[in-house]
């Protein structure tokens, strides 16, 4: 097979790998419009199963992804004075850039063609000059835009403003903390992904974006302000830009998937809030599904029909985790308003993904507090 591939993200490359290094691609080209070392963003985060995902579908680059990886089991909730840890979690952060470094690494050994510096433009040329088109152009694809008609895309903007940064104040766990300012809720996604930075994610209302003046301040401005709000968290580290930008979240949803000879995979296929940290996972889990087919010696319809078959419920049932958990911080002024314990135990559960009885499992000196807290509060 000879398949192109546009965008060199983790679902572009991870594809090409796979395809390449199993020899069921003779050529896998991928064209990527930035240049090896330009990224977005900080760091990313992966679950124990994703790990274990990677680990069956390629060894070697599995071993340079964990070799580079910070890890850790806890969630801390900071909210007013007070701190929670729930420990019994399993994630690891890496850098966005390290990863893909690791990727585009591989990728050029196992022989994929990758054309950096190259924004495709003509997409039908490069669809007619293939067996297999894949779309990894990311959440504002080219590729479907192309062909909306085909696969009629859905897009739904959320209604918070958020922002990625990063942070040499290192954050041991994911830590979620909320600071109260302009009459509302700042809400701060942290981890560390290597040894001396951590991604420092920010979001808000827009109501209270704009009563902050975020709207009309200068990047410089802006950091300084959430410096400020976040001093305690921050001790004295300030926040890092890297293009960061305010943006609303993008829900992406295709009523298909693939039209002839083209399919969307990652982020332009679909997309999941940065609150569930699935985004980079899911679009590997595409790339290593897809790739399955392909191995099974399934013809380009047949396992781009399978494809869609075996991935969208799982995408379905993240998109809803990922959406409950969008709409809890989107009310952050409302459950800010409890008390520490019911707070973490609300934001531990949002999704419904984790349940009382898993958190038990987890963590049940957590769970013991949490249900001591709420029958103090039955009898008060
Ligand atoms: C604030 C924030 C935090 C996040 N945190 C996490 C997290 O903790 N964990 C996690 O798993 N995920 C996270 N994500 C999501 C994650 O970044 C994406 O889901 C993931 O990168 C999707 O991979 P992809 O390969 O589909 O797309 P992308 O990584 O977006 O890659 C697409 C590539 O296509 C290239 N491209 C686009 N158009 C063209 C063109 N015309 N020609 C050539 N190249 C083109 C782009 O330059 C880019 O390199 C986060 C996202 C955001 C915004």
């Amino acid at each position: 097979m000879r398949i192109n591939v546009i965008g060199g993200g983790p679902a572009g490359l991870y594809f090409a790998l796979l395809m390449r290094r199993s020899g069921v691609a003779r050529e896998a080209v991928v064209y990527e419009r930035n240049p090896p070392g330009a990224t977005f963003g900080w760091g990313v985060v992966f679950s124990g199963r994703t790990l274990r995902n990677l680990r069956e579908a390629d060894e070697v680059s599995h071993r340079r992804i964990t070799e580079s990886f910070e890890t850790w089991d806890n969630v801390d909730v900071l909210l007013r004075d007070s701190k929670i840890s729930i420990r019994g979690n399993d994630f690891s952060g890496i850098a966005r850039l390290k990863l893909l470094n690791i990727l585009q690494e591989r990728c050029a050994e196992v022989g994929v063609d990758l054309r950096f510096n190259t924004k495709v433009e003509g997409i039908d040329a490069l669809a007619r000059d293939c067996d297999l088109l894949v779309a990894a152009d990311g959440v504002n694809s080219v590729v479907r835009e192309r062909y909306a008609e085909d696969f009629r895309p859905v897009l739904t903007a959320g209604r918070n403003k958020y922002i990625w940064y990063g942070t040499r104040r290192l954050f041991h766990g994911l830590t979620l903390t909320f600071r109260e300012a302009a009459g509302g809720v700042f809400a701060a996604h942290s981890y560390k992904f290597s040894e001396g930075l951590s991604t420092f994610i920010v979001e808000c209302d827009e109501q209270t974006w704009r009563r902050a003046g975020l709207d009309r301040m200068s990047d410089a401005e802006a950091r300084a302000y959430l410096g400020r709000v976040f001093a305690q968290d921050l001790a004295g580290e300030e926040l890092l830009s890297n293009n960061s930008r305010w943006i609303n979240f993008l829900l992406v949803k295709n009523e298909r998937w693939s039209r002839g000879n083209v399919v969307l995979l990652g982020d332009a296929l679909h997309t999941a809030h940065f609150s569930i940290g699935s985004g980079t996972k899911l679009a590997i889990e595409d790339s290593i599904a897809l790739f399955r087919h392909f191995a099974a010696g399934e013809e380009v319809p047949a396992a781009l029909a399978a494809f869609e078959r075996e991935r969208r419920p799982v995408v379905e049932e993240y998109q809803r985790a990922a959406h409950e958990s969008r709409v809890w911080f989107e009310r952050a002024a409302e459950h800010v308003l409890m008390e520490p314990l019911p707070f973490a135990y609300s934001l531990m559960t949002r999704s419904t993904r984790v349940d009382l009885e898993s958190l038990r499992r987890r963590d049940p000196a957590f769970i013991a507090a949490y249900e001591e807290a709420a029958s103090r509060a039955a009898r008060d």
